[in-house]
């Protein structure tokens, strides 16, 4: 095997260094991996660790960015801020599983999300809670049970939940729908809620108390020393190796007949041949702030821009996530768009369909496991695509797959 054009590391003996118990046989002069992982981000790097350390696999880790760690890479920008480049990325899960593995490879810091929304010039917090019917309806609500009976009073009922419109206007009426969610749900999907599924702003929590958190999860913490340092000590294994800057079709035929974990999309590994899955992309500007005595610029995290007359969707404040103390401060602005990386599938029917079409192609070969966001056109959170990366190297049998397995032969 050569080197790719960014090889990080590549183990000076690679001999003896597969567990006798679970290594496969291998020839005294095959040097080259056992199984190719294309991707670098949660699903690739979590996979080729399991690989690597339970199964005595030599694991050669491909990303065609410059680059580990995929969309949670995150790095020092320019005036020293640790930022996110592909958009504010919070950890938070309520499986133990996950923490455990990713507790090998990191501290945490106690991080607690919290959002606003910017609405006729005043912040209401988001999701919304007693705080923010009381705000934008100036009412007064003593408690949880009165906030629940208002809502009710306000809510329009529905027989059924087709539409993502359904879904809010069904819990919240549609005052509040129509200034918390239309707006940032159009400018998000270039969709109105009432084209979307009702499952996507289902997904958001109505609190008839206080709970001003974004997220209800029990374990919501950041890696304290940021996602690139946790990755870099995941892929830190004698038996992985790790080229950034590689494209997957440019060594397709070099490693042609290894086992293979796609981490990519999956219309892309077979040549859309049914067509294209479609995405929603995101583009990030950054802007400074000089900060003199560390303060913080916004009263929580992240704001939330839901007026259609504003171009983005959210700002997002990253010393807030980090902790970082520092006298200028680095915001996110979010731009949807069509153009771009992809990032949030789009959730209709007809994809979800075209998707089905690739998953029987998939399923069809039992020498790639297909895992990840973009192997499963699905929005996973980070502790997701752990838990389903750790899942499913458990049940993969790469060696015995139905593949050529020639160069392993003892
Ligand atoms: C804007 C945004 C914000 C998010 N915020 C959060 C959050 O706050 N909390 C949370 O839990 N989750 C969040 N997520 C979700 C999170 O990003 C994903 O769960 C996670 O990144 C998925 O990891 P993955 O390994 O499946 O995919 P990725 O991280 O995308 O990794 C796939 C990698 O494969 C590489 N690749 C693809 N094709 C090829 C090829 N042909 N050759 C070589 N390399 C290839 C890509 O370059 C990429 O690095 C957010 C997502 C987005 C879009």
């Amino acid at each position: 095997m050569s080197d790719g054009p960014q090889a990080r590391r590549l183990p000076a003996d690679y001999e003896g260094m597969a567990s006798l118990e679970f290594g496969p046989a291998r020839p005294r002069d095959h040097r080259g991996p056992d199984v190719l992982v294309v991707g670098a981000g949660f699903a690739g790097s979590v996979s080729a660790r399991k690989l690597a350390e339970e199964r005595g696999l030599r694991v050669l880790v491909i990303d065609r960015r410059p680059h580990i760690a995929g969309n949670a890479y995150d790095t020092l920008d320019e005036n020293g801020i640790l930022v996110h480049s592909y958009g504010p990325h919070i950890f938070h899960t309520n499986a133990d599983k996950v923490v455990e593995f990713l507790s090998r490879f990191t501290d945490w810091r106690p991080y607690e999300h919290r959002v606003v929304a910017e609405v006729d010039g005043r912040f209401v917090p988001m999701p919304i809670n007693r705080q923010t019917v009381m705000a934008l309806h100036g009412v007064e609500l003593y408690g949880e049970e009165e906030t629940a009976a208002y809502l009710a009073w306000v809510a329009e009922p529905r027989e059924a939940m087709h539409t993502s419109e359904d879904s809010v206007v069904a819990k919240v009426g549609r005052d509040l729908y129509e200034r918390l969610f239309r707006g940032y749900t159009r400018k998000q999907w270039d969709l109105d809620p009432s084209q979307l599924h009702a499952s996507v702003c289902a997904r958001i929590p109505v609190r008839s108390g206080d709970d001003d958190r974004y997220f209800n999860d029990s374990f919501q913490k950041m890696p304290a020393d940021g996602y690139t340092a946790m990755f870099e000590r995941m892929l830190d294994h004698p038996n992985i190796t790790v080229q950034t800057g590689v494209e997957y079709a440019d060594v397709e035929q070099q490693y042609a007949g290894i086992p293979l974990v796609w981490t990519g999309p999956i219309d892309a590994f077979f040549g859309y041949r049914h067509g294209r899955l479609p995405y929603r992309s995101m583009r990030f500007e950054h802007e400074l702030r000089a900060t003199p005595g560390g303060r913080l610029v916004q009263p929580t995290g992240t704001v939330n821009y839901p007026n259609e007359r504003i171009p983005y969707t959210r700002v997002t404040e990253y010393r807030q996530l980090t902790g970082q103390v520092a006298e200028t401060s680095t915001l996110a602005y979010e731009f949807p768009s069509a153009e771009g990386d992809p990032y949030y599938p789009i959730p209709r029917p007809e994809n979800r369909e075209l998707y089905h079409r690739y998953e029987q192609l998939a399923n069809a070969r039992p020498d790639v496991l297909f895992v990840g966001r973009l192997a499963r056109y699905q929005y996973l959170n980070m502790d997701q695509v752990v838990a389903g990366a750790l899942a499913a190297v458990e049940r993969w049998s790469p060696l015995s797959a139905e593949t050529d397995t020639e160069h392993l032969a003892a």
